[in-house]
């Protein structure tokens, strides 16, 4: 079981070598963290890759299970390639994966899990359960003091400091 999804797909090497040796892979977080919206696309586009064997998206409503059925059936045409190109221009340089390479942060900030917080408050409807959380770290994204360190070790170049003040914005501080 592996992230897998439009923005996310640096594991693909590992999806072949699976398929390889007959293991199967379940795709875990296909809508990117809730950061794509179009379900459909998402797991249509999952589904497309013979090196996986299912996904597993989070439903709470009857019309997701059905949504999703739908999409299993889908083809997958040249029309939802290019969007998908489009979205993963798009997230290339905001989207972090979470992999903490970034860390250590000289200032004690928790880069990705302040990314993650900040995920559940803009796009959930959680903004009390993420600023508590939030609040309770040790540094937040405003004792950034923009060194630039984790950004030289970010492997996907992502402007941490640009996206750090997103999270200012946010929850305040
Ligand atoms: S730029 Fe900010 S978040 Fe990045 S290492 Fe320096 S202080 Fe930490
Ligand atoms: S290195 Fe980049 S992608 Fe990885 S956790 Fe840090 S900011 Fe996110």
């Amino acid at each position: 079981m592996y992230p897998y999804n439009i923005v996310e797909d640096q594991a693909e090497e590992l999806f072949m070598e699976a398929n390889i040796r007959d293991i199967g892979i379940i795709a875990m977080k296909p809508l990117a963290g809730g950061a794509l919206e179009d379900a459909e696309l998402a797991i249509s586009y999952i589904l497309n890759n013979k090196n996986i064997s299912t996904v597993i998206p989070g439903m709470d409503k009857i019309e997701q299970v059905k949504q999703n059925i739908l999409a299993a059936d889908l083809n997958f045409n040249d029309e939802m390639i290019k969007k998908c190109m489009e979205i993963k221009k798009k997230y290339s340089d905001s989207f972090c994966r979470r992999c903490g390479y970034c860390m250590p942060c000289p200032q004690g900030i928790d880069i990705p899990f302040s990314f993650i917080l900040k995920g559940y408050y803009d796009r959930y409807d959680l903004k009390e359960w993420a600023t508590e959380r939030y609040t309770a770290m040790k540094r937040h994204a405003s004792d950034c003091i923009e060194c630039g360190l984790c950004e030289s070790k970010c492997p996907y170049n992502l402007k941490i400091r640009d996206m750090l003040k997103g999270v200012v914005e946010s929850f305040g501080f």
